[in-house]
């Protein structure tokens, strides 16, 4: 039998670094918070709760005085450094380069968006932590939109519009609404003085992975997914390799691996998303191993 895990597949650089930062913090002072979970991945959670790290959600913070807290790659809206400031919190400051820089040009958008009564439209999940961050820069104007069409509603058409994307939304989904949104502005007659502007501000960590994890999967027998269930990320990946190999399953970790979906002699895959540690398809490969022992 031969055992692959695929090069690309496990932490991003921004959920690399942010495990680094959390990790050399709590071996310095043994003592930190984090806004959120770092990684939507359980077990890497674990390790790293055993370690001293101390998960809160919002609603905690707000009531937290004196203390270290990590913000993690999702970023945070202006309002959470306020609090800091108030409640002297000190902020160890992981969010990734990448949403940084789109935070930026988003309250850059915002700031200029009353002058020509433009509007700042964001391609992404509500109430998922990146898109908080990015419409916490102007929460009033704001407008967050997913693939549902009844979204493009809260658009006026007739008004400038700068569309932006969450980090890890997919790119087919982005190109259709660019498509529909021009549709409707020249439906409307106003496309020739129209203003619309669309940045596709999808990671590329992230829309790099899918061509990449479908040949993957391709050329295996059988594909082990490792990811955690609360993962979308991890969700939408595994049914890429699906699509590409039927013989492909999903796993937390290596307690679910059964020896019933494996020959002996098969080339098998392992592979996994954004948030998956190297260490956990590692003891996925390890314990395919020990059936053939
Ligand atoms: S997926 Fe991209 S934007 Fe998100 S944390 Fe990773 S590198 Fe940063």
């Amino acid at each position: 039998m031969k055992i692959e895990i695929d090069p690309y597949s496990g932490f991003c650089f921004g959920v690399a670094g942010a495990v680094r930062t959390a990790e050399e913090e709590l071996k310095s002072s043994g003592n930190l918070y984090s806004l959120g979970n770092i990684v939507h991945n359980e077990k890497e959670m674990d390790r790293l709760r055993n370690k001293g790290l101390k998960v809160i959600d919002h609603q905690t913070f707000r009531q937290l005085k004196n203390a270290r807290v990590l913000i993690r790659t999702h970023g945070e809206p202006p309002e959470t450094y306020r609090t800091a400031f108030e409640n002297n919190l000190q902020l160890i400051d992981a969010t990734c380069p990448v949403v940084l820089k789109l935070q930026k040009r988003v309250k850059e958008s915002f700031s200029e968006a009353p002058e020509e009564e433009g509007q700042v439209v964001i391609y992404g999940k509500e109430g998922h932590a990146e898109v908080e961050g990015l419409k916490g820069q102007n929460p009033a104007k704001a407008i967050v939109i997913n693939n549902d069409l009844k979204n493009l509603e809260k658009i006026d058409f007739d008004k400038p519009i700068r569309l932006f994307c969450q980090t890890t939304q997919d790119v087919q989904g982005f190109k259709a609404l660019v498509n529909e949104i021009q549709l409707r502005i020249n439906r409307q007659g106003c496309g020739g003085n129209h203003h619309f502007s669309a940045f596709d501000t999808i990671c590329r960590q992230v829309s790099m992975r899918e061509p990449r994890l479908e040949k993957f999967s391709e050329k295996k027998d059988v594909v082990v997914f490792v990811s955690g269930k609360k993962s979308s990320n991890g969700r939408y990946l595994f049914q890429v390799c699906k699509k590409a190999n039927p013989r492909s399953y999903f796993v937390s970790d290596e307690s679910q691996v059964e020896a019933s979906w494996f020959n002996a002699g098969d080339n098998v895959g392992i592979c996994g998303a954004t948030s998956t540690p190297l260490w956990l398809m590692e003891s996925v490969a390890e314990k395919i191993h020990s059936f053939y022992k």
